[in-house]
């Protein structure tokens, strides 16, 4: 098999990128295209469209049926799914969430006019710390966005305990945990609600989508209206609402990867388990574990270094691995509170943070899903370890950079 042996041959020295084609954290997978091919074909021959059309129906059917919740109500993305959600639970003010998430979820909320409150993150496992939650408790604060960060639950229970001692809102953004489970029960029944997107670089995906899941039925009410402008009947509106819905295209995408949604996750769980195997030995480099007998999606290969042990920075790394084309990424850098609107409005919040700071240099993501090799891996894996076993020669560029 091909492998890089030498320093000199690395695309970023002289040699040409080891990969013709690049490849991606999160490179689309795709369920049955026949499947597909003919529901796009009922679509055109039924001419519904939208507006909760037969396969969004059956979607939402479904899934709320794999999540084991009485309510799943499929949008066009998470973002507004996220936004309605929000809007739905009432909430105002002040509301906590991590700063190590992807933007859209403290946008959602600044979005409404609440002011996004950056808590810490627990080292071990990069979700929120619930130690640090409740220092940032105020009189303004209704709610909680607790992020599943790489499809691994957050400490749910403790979460629950903050919010109900201070009669606080409970929201989960699940965008990386679709058919994860937590104590036996599937992601998407905890919380007041959560959030799942399915759009396309996330494991399983409906072109561009995202669903609310929940078990309140006002709130399913509500929500179900907020989507489609507020409409409660044909001349009636009793919200102000927006327009959050689903096509059939989507449904019918979703539909499609949902047929295929166990080999997706045994693809991702076999590249995991090999991505494990050839960075054991690795010094400095920790790879994000997913164990126990809960479900993962394992769709995150998620890596930090310790520059300490490695010589060699992480965005050194991210850039030799990038000339050689394996794209790489460093999410989420630099954290939703380093970046504008929100760090000239809480420019002192990095002080509180310090967990998300260092963490933020260390990590990198990097590719999988059904458009990535066993091969592959070993290739990629092979050039980190290249780089590491020469990172005095290597790191001197990042640092004459600096
Ligand atoms: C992808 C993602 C979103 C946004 O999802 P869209 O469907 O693209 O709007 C929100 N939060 C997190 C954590 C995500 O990873």
């Amino acid at each position: 098999m091909r492998t890089r042996n030498n320093i000199r041959e690395l695309a970023i020295m002289t040699g040409e990128p080891f990969f013709k084609e690049k490849l991606y954290v999160g490179r689309p997978n795709i369920g049955d295209r026949k499947r597909f091919m003919e529901r796009m074909e009922d679509i055109l021959d039924r001419r519904w469209f939208t507006n909760n059309g037969p396969y969004v129906q059956e979607f939402e059917a479904k899934l709320a049926s794999f999540v084991g919740v009485k309510h799943c109500i499929a949008m066009c993305n998470a973002t507004i799914a996220l936004e309605i959600a929000v809007r739905g639970l009432g909430l105002a003010g002040e509301v906590i969430v991590p700063s190590f998430t992807f933007i859209a979820t403290a946008h959602s909320l600044q979005w409404q006019g609440i002011t996004p409150v950056f808590c810490d993150i627990d080292p071990s496992t990069h979700n929120l710390d619930p130690v640090q939650i409740e220092k940032l408790i105020t009189p303004k604060t209704t709610g909680i966005v607790g992020v599943h960060v790489w499809g691994r639950p957050c400490e749910i229970e403790a979460l629950s305990r903050i919010a109900d001692r201070h009669g606080l809102k409970l929201l989960f953004d699940a965008a990386h945990a679709f058919a994860g489970s937590h104590q036996g029960k599937m992601i998407g029944g905890f919380g007041d609600a959560e959030v799942f997107s399915f759009h396309a670089t996330k494991f399983f995906n409906t072109f561009e989508g995202g669903a609310v899941t929940t078990d309140n039925d006002e709130l399913a009410r509500q929500i179900r209206l907020m989507k489609n402008f507020g409409f409660a009947g044909y001349d009636q509106v009793d919200f102000i609402g927006t327009n959050g819905k689903m096509t059939e295209v989507s449904a019918a995408m979703g539909l499609s990867s949902f047929e295929r949604l166990d080999e997706f996750i045994d693809v991702n769980h076999r590249n995991f388990e090999h991505y494990k195997r050839e960075l054991r030995d690795v010094p400095g480099i920790k790879l994000i574990d997913y164990s126990g007998p809960e479900k993962f999606n394992y769709q995150y290969i998620v890596i930090e270094i310790d520059e300490q042990i490695t010589r060699i920075d992480r965005d050194r790394l991210v850039e030799i691995l990038q000339a050689e084309n394996v794209i790489a990424r460093r999410y989420f850098y630099p954290g939703c509170h380093q970046m504008e609107p929100y760090h000239s409005h809480f420019p002192e919040c990095g002080v509180a943070l310090p967990h998300t700071e260092r963490l933020v240099k260390r990590v990198m993501s990097l590719p999988t899903g059904t458009a990535v090799s066993l091969e592959d891996i070993t290739a990629i894996c092979g050039i980190i370890k290249l780089v590491l076993s020469n990172a005095d020669q290597l790191a001197i560029n990042a640092v004459s950079r600096a």
